[in-house]
Parts: C-alpha cells; sequence; structure tokens
C-alpha cells in the first residue's frame, strides 16, 4: 500500500518546458499594488494580480522564458536609466551647494 500522494512534494514542482519563475512576482501570483495598503484605491488591499504572469489565471507564477527576458532586459534599462537620473541629480545638487 503507498500513499505517495501525501509525499508529493509541492515544492519541488517541476518547471514546465520552455518556462522559467516570474521575475515580476517570483511565483507569487501576486505583487504590490503600490496604493500604499490601507490608501489603496484599486480595491486591491495592497495586492494584485501579476501583469507578467497572470496571477490567478496564470501559468502557476511560471512565464515563458522569451517573456522573462524581455522583462528583465527592461529591468535593467529601467535601472540603468534611474542611475543615471540619480546621478545628475546628485551632480546639481554637489553644484549647486559648493
Ligand atoms: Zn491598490
Ligand atoms: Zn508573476
Amino acid at each position: 500500500m503507498s500513499t505517495d500522494y501525501d509525499d508529493w512534494d509541492h515544492y519541488d514542482h517541476p518547471v514546465p518546458e520552455g518556462y522559467t519563475l516570474c521575475p515580476r512576482c517570483d511565483g507569487n501570483q501576486t505583487v504590490a499594488c503600490h496604493c500604499g495598503g490601507d490608501l489603496c484605491v484599486c480595491d486591491n488591499q495592497g495586492e494584485r494580480y501579476c501583469p507578467l504572469c497572470g496571477g490567478e489565471y496564470g501559468d502557476e507564477g511560471y512565464v515563458k522564458k522569451e517573456v522573462a527576458e524581455k522583462y528583465l532586459a527592461r529591468q535593467r534599462e529601467m535601472h540603468a536609466a534611474f542611475q543615471k537620473g540619480w546621478a545628475e541629480a546628485e551632480a546639481r545638487t554637489k553644484a549647486a551647494t559648493e
């Protein structure tokens, strides 16, 4: 008599072929809605379904590798732009106070 079902490891889910864990929500399928919890204006109480993997209707927090790569590339671009803007703002502040 085997009770393999009970031994089944939920955390050792194989990632579907060609998919990767969603980089937007880390596979949680929900993301912060950025309204700010109690002040939330989108009725999600601070959480909303991940727009990248689709949340509830998605693929268990997985996205196609191409989608993840596109998202990460965009993140890198935004990060670089932010760093650049920050450095410029700092330089301006420094110039103004010196
Ligand atoms: Zn909200
Ligand atoms: Zn996601």
